[in-house]
């Protein structure tokens, strides 16, 4: 249930109706947006009568929320969430797209990684993204540098000052990764690891949330909602593509129509990741450029310095000469994209 106040709201109304819902057992999330402040009361609705609320003081609306992936719905907050970095970066709302490329994973010395780290910096990139610790399907493939990846991450970052995303695959490697990490990934494969959504939640980081290979929109919502459920408000969500029935030619099927209707259903970011959500590079550049029109805060793409001796996902990761000509590419087209637009974009 969300309870809308009245425009000229007092502090005391406010903090008397949060106390009388508090008392009856809900849990309180407040949100003061550019106009109405709008409380969230989180628990059983059926421990009240909405009428009982509607006629407290400075309530203008009382409404119950149908989705149940409440603090993640538009419904509950209007505005659109945006995530500031402290180097000044945005991520969502009306900002400008955010690219994030870098190699499947960290690998073998660092001299590969910088090459990217700078190519990425020159060409307009703001995150640099590396897995060290890796989820692969094999035991017996590269399971990730651990540490010693992470370190290379932290000193591409202060070499080039790209921030650094990078997976988080269990709560014991959280803290390890907390110190290393400036947006914690959450992978496809744990997207319903409750424990691990409900660690990251409790962090004051950001989180980017990938949607599971097989999950619905409204599953991927959940998700999202239990990271916000325990105090986290800065997620960012990565649609990856899904399983289809075809994967002769591709690996996932990108769902490209899951960010406008994300955009509808929630005021969390969202970005498209092509590589995995295609598998082949050469898919890379078109389906950007699909996200980014479709609306789209961001995109996060693979680039190996020798992709065809990467030790992961070589096939879907660009070379970087292919990735300055996407960039190009790319960054002509984020130039002509009207984002004040919220929901449509023209062009
Ligand atoms: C990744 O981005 O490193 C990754 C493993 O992707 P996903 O979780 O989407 O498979
Ligand atoms: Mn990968």
């Amino acid at each position: 249930m969300i309870i809308i106040m009245e425009k000229n709201a007092t502090e005391k109304q406010i903090k008397s109706v949060c106390t009388h819902l508090e008392n009856l057992g809900f849990r309180i999330n407040l949100n003061h947006g550019e106009v109405y402040t709008v409380i969230a009361a989180l628990g059983d609705k059926r421990l009240i009568q909405p009428q009982s609320i509607s006629s407290l003081e400075g309530v203008k609306e009382v409404k119950i929320i149908q989705e149940p992936f409440k603090l993640a719905s538009r419904e509950t907050k209007e505005e659109d969430t945006v995530i500031e970095f402290p180097n000044g970066l945005k991520i969502g709302g009306n900002e400008r797209p955010v690219i994030m490329a870098g190699p499947c994973s960290v690998e073998r010395e660092i001299d590969g990684l910088l090459e990217v780290a700078y190519a990425a910096k020159e060409m307009g990139a703001k995150v640099l993204r590396g897995g060290a610790f890796k989820p692969r399907t094999s035991p017996y493939d590269f399971q990730g540098m651990e540490e010693k990846g992470l370190q290379y991450l932290a000193e591409a970052r202060e070499k080039t000052g790209l921030l650094v995303v990078t997976e988080v695959m269990d709560t014991l490697d959280l803290p390890l990764v907390m110190e290393y990490a400036d947006i914690i990934q959450i992978g496809a494969r744990n997207m319903q690891n409750f424990k691990l959504l409900k660690a990251v939640g409790k962090c004051r980081k950001p989180v980017m949330l990938k949607r599971g290979g097989a999950a619905s929109i409204r599953e991927f919502l959940l998700a999202a909602e239990h990271i916000l459920a325990n105090g986290n408000e800065q997620v960012i969500l990565c649609e990856r593509g899904v399983k289809g029935f075809d994967s002769t030619y591709t690996r996932n099927v990108l769902d490209i129509a899951a960010v406008p209707l994300i955009k509808k259903l929630s005021h969390l970011p969202i970005i498209v990741d092509p590589s995995h959500g295609t598998g082949k590079r050469f898919l890379i550049e078109p389906m950007s450029k699909a996200a980014l029109v479709a609306g789209a805060h961001g995109i996060m793409m693979e680039v190996h310095h020798d992709p065809d001796r990467a030790y992961s996902d070589g096939a879907q990761s660009l070379s970087i000469p292919q990735f300055r000509e996407v960039m190009t590419n790319l960054n002509k087209l984020i130039g002509r994209i009207d984002y004040a637009n919220k929901h449509l974009c023209s062009i």
